[in-house]
């Protein structure tokens, strides 16, 4: 189980964004997951409160968004949701069944928005 790591990340991602932009207070913390990413977000949940003890997120709730996996055929260049469209785990393009592909979304973690609480 690496999610544990992956709080940590978040921790001091969101720590580096609060010195940069002199964050004074936070009221949430929204984190963008992607489904290709192989991080659970029951487990991000579930380790959240521990793995930010001590730290500028610590009773700072955490919010998760889900992000579709996307597959740009290298083929024909069109794009297909990866999870609708393996075989035997590997992506296939459902227009022309080439194996041949980049992903284009969902492969990472992102914080993606830092909550300011009303003052
Ligand atoms: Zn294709």
């Amino acid at each position: 189980m690496h999610e544990m790591g992956t709080v940590l990340t978040i921790v001091d991602t969101v720590e580096d964004l609060c010195r940069q932009y002199r964050v004074p207070a936070l009221g949430y913390v929204k984190v963008e997951v992607g489904e290709l990413s192989s991080v659970l977000s029951k487990y991000l949940l579930l380790l959240w409160p521990q793995g930010t003890k001590g730290t500028v997120c610590e009773g700072v709730p955490l919010q998760l968004e889900q992000k579709e996996g996307i597959a740009q055929c290298r083929g024909c260049g069109k794009q297909y949701r990866v999870t609708d469209h393996l075989e035997e785990g590997y992506p296939v393009c459902p227009f022309c069944d080439s194996k041949n592909y980049s992903i284009v979304q969902g492969a990472d973690i992102f914080v993606t928005e830092l909550g300011i609480p009303d003052s």
